[in-house]
């Protein structure tokens, strides 16, 4: 089943992204490799701010910046253990939230250089992906949350849940 949400600006978007992830941290309690969240669309889709509120939801602490350039960060989550159910239920697996780009990777070596295979194989980690097309082979459909954006006009997008 798709769910569809048209949000109207980068405020919605974030909001919408740390709901996301409050409901899939539920859902993701047990898991034999990392969990994934695959971002699809164009340049300027909002994956990226999708991605800060993402974060935002899990409790990242500290700001979300683009990892365009870096292509790769890492985010601690095993401190924000707090007393409600939700963050004690994330202690239980995820230690760690990477947010990656893969926009300037050329191709799987790439990937592989940057330590991936080793980073999505680990259940403790949550990894969220913009530009997973580039790096197909390395991920597994089944560890894999797809969604999808588009633009309908400058400040409407069209996020897509699958
Ligand atoms: P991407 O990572 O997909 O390239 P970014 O999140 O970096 O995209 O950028 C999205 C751009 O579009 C930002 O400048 C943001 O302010 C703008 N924008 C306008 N409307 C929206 C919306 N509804 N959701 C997200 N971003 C929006
Ligand atoms: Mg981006």
């Amino acid at each position: 089943m798709t769910n569809i949400i048209v949000t109207k600006n980068e405020r919605e978007t974030k909001r919408v992204a740390a709901m996301f992830a409050r409901s899939i941290i539920k859902e993701l309690i047990f898991g034999k490799k990392a969990a994934v969240v695959a971002l699809s669309g164009d340049l300027g889709a909002g994956k990226t701010a999708f991605a800060q509120g993402f974060a935002k939801g899990l409790g990242v602490k500290e700001p979300v910046k683009s990892p365009t350039f870096v292509i790769l960060k890492k985010y601690d989550i095993s401190k924000h253990k707090t007393k409600t159910t939700r963050y004690s239920l994330l202690a239980t697996r995820f230690r760690h939230f990477y947010h990656l780009d893969c926009y300037r990777l050329k191709n799987t070596q790439d990937a592989r250089s940057l330590g991936l295979a080793e980073i999505l194989k680990n259940p403790a980690n949550l990894v969220l992906i913009e530009w997973p097309e580039r790096i197909k082979n390395i991920l597994s459909k089944k560890q894999t949350i797809a969604v999808n954006f588009s633009h309908i006009n400058e400040t409407a997008r069209k996020i897509s849940f699958n």
